[in-house]
């Protein structure tokens, strides 16, 4: 289906995509490989395109297309059509951007670099007092930026904010299935390790120069089905993933000598991502709400789902052992199939979210969920926030926080207003789990697939059930229509205790 209208919208939305992919590639080689002495007119650059994206995304002209789009019965009669969800989304990602004064937004942007510089200070000198009147002005313009959102109905001023990261997801919601998540997941870390034996890591501490993990990495994603041709895996300090445009996903890891699989999970998570992006309709809707991904949750259930799910079964290591005896060497030979697959699952009760274990990670997402949730609320006070945190992450984790550096002052995210974006890293955790069991199903010999070092089948299912739809349904719906059932902490629970607990002998 079709009209004069919808076709420029499209169009639009094309050229927009374009500048975009135009900004992404900048901000690409900024962390690659620009020369340093570049930094001043690169920024430059991105912010003279930065402006000329948001204008185009807040043009008078953009909102009447979509207004004569919504007015023609033709495209939006049936409202599950794929036209009726882009100009669906077309019009939730426009409000948003017009939604918001201009003043906000510059202060806004303008508080957050200040306040980013003094969280890296307050950070190295464990300093909180020197942090605290930062996080309370960024706290009050996250607080008028979700007012100015609006309230969504039924719902509370967090949703508001969440919504830019997991479109339609409500707190109350995430919180139904945080809550029994939580209390399960602190019993099972508690058994584990009071009563389970701990696996030994010694296959982890063998060393092995970056050249050849970085044969290894490349070996694994091509095998996974990541196309070489349509992207790159390149070094950066923080790994990322950027899906540019049609043909072109760029891949980043970091290596170090110690602890190969630090960079061999960093690569498959990236690459999960980077699956997801290259099968995205991209083609035929580049630009558009259809040629985009759903949200940050569902893009972590793809890398949670082949770094966690498929990169640390006993099938994965049963395909990629022999490869890393051959390609690694080290006297990594010494160490079999159990030993890798033991070493890969230990569950640890450590401080730093971003070095946190499989298991555990969703403690300290879920700490802040209700931490930042309470800020905006108004029901807990900046001041009080070391206290609090650090008396609720002895309730989950059973151990005393040493010192605000490894406590409320370690990530960087809500010195820049990012409310609302933690709990996403938990949802992509309880999608992959609740879309593993039904891929299961749906494949049953996937497992002995999976030895073989044999994925296409199950990249044909996420492509098929997941990324060939881009925007067309929100997560929560996608979630319904693949497994039958809303998102539940059940599928995630039965994950981890199924593999925890037999590895660690219980
Ligand atoms: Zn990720």
């Amino acid at each position: 289906m079709t009209t004069p209208a919808y076709d420029q919208l499209r169009a639009h939305a094309r050229e927009t995509g374009v500048l975009n992919a135009v900004e992404a590639l900048l901000g690409w080689d900024q962390e690659t490989y620009m020369p340093s002495a570049g930094a001043a007119s690169r920024a430059e650059q991105s912010s003279a395109l930065a402006g000329i994206i948001h204008e185009r995304r807040t043009d008078p002209k953009l909102g009447d297309l979509i207004a004569a789009c919504e007015a023609d019965s033709s495209l939006m009669g049936d409202e599950a059509s794929p036209e009726a969800r882009n100009v669906r989304e077309f019009r939730r990602a426009y409000d948003k951007k017009t939604k918001l004064p201009t003043s906000l937004v510059a202060e806004l942007a303008r508080v957050g670099s200040q306040a980013q510089e003094a969280w890296k200070a307050a950070r190295a000198a464990d300093d909180f007092k020197a942090f605290e009147p930062w996080l309370v002005k960024m706290m009050d313009l996250t607080r008028q930026k979700a007012e100015c959102y609006g309230v969504p109905a039924g719902g509370e001023l967090y949703d508001a904010l969440v919504d830019d990261y997991e479109p339609g997801a409500k707190a109350a919601e995430i919180e139904a299935v945080f809550t029994p998540l939580g209390e399960r997941l602190s019993g099972l870390v508690r058994e584990l390790l009071e009563q389970g034996t701990a696996p030994s890591d010694a296959p982890l501490t063998t060393k092995i120069d970056a050249t050849r993990q970085h044969a290894f990495g490349m070996k694994v994603i091509e095998a996974l089905g990541f196309d070489t041709k349509a992207g790159r895996l390149d070094v950066t300090t923080h790994p990322f993933c950027s899906g540019l445009a049609p043909g072109d996903t760029r891949l980043t890891t970091r290596y170090r000598d110690e602890k190969f699989t630090d960079a061999l999970y960093g690569t498959m998570h990236e690459c999960g991502h980077g699956l997801y992006e290259q099968g995205l309709p991209k083609g035929e809707h580049f630009g558009e709400p259809l040629g985009d991904s759903i949200s940050l949750g569902i893009h972590e259930s793809q890398s949670r789902m082949w770094e966690n799910f498929v990169g640390r079964s006993r099938e994965f290591w049963e395909w990629a052992l022999p490869h890393a005896h051959s390609m690694l060497g080290s006297g990594l030979e010494k160490f079999g199939v159990d030993d890798m697959y033991r070493a890969t699952n230990t569950v640890e009760r450590s401080y730093i979210r971003v070095e946190a274990d499989e298991a555990t990670y969703n403690l300290h997402v879920m700490l802040r969920f209700g931490l930042e949730r309470s800020l905006l609320r108004g029901d807990l006070a900046v001041k009080d926030l070391p206290g609090v945190w650090n008396e609720r992450f002895e309730q989950l984790l059973g151990v005393p926080v040493p010192d605000n550096r490894r406590g409320c002052l370690q990530d960087v995210h809500w010195s820049f207003g990012l409310i609302g974006y933690f709990p996403t890293y938990t949802l992509g955790n309880l999608y992959a789990a609740q879309f593993w069991e039904k891929i299961n199903q749906d494949i049953p010999d996937l497992s002995a697939q999976m030895r073989e070092g044999e994925f296409a089948a199950l990249l044909s299912w996420l492509r098929e059930q997941i990324h060939s739809h881009g925007q067309r349904f929100r997560a929560g719906e996608l979630c319904e229509r693949i497994t039958g059932k809303p998102l539940s902490a059940d599928p995630l629970m039965r994950h981890l205790e199924g593999k925890l607990r037999p590895v660690y002998g219980l």
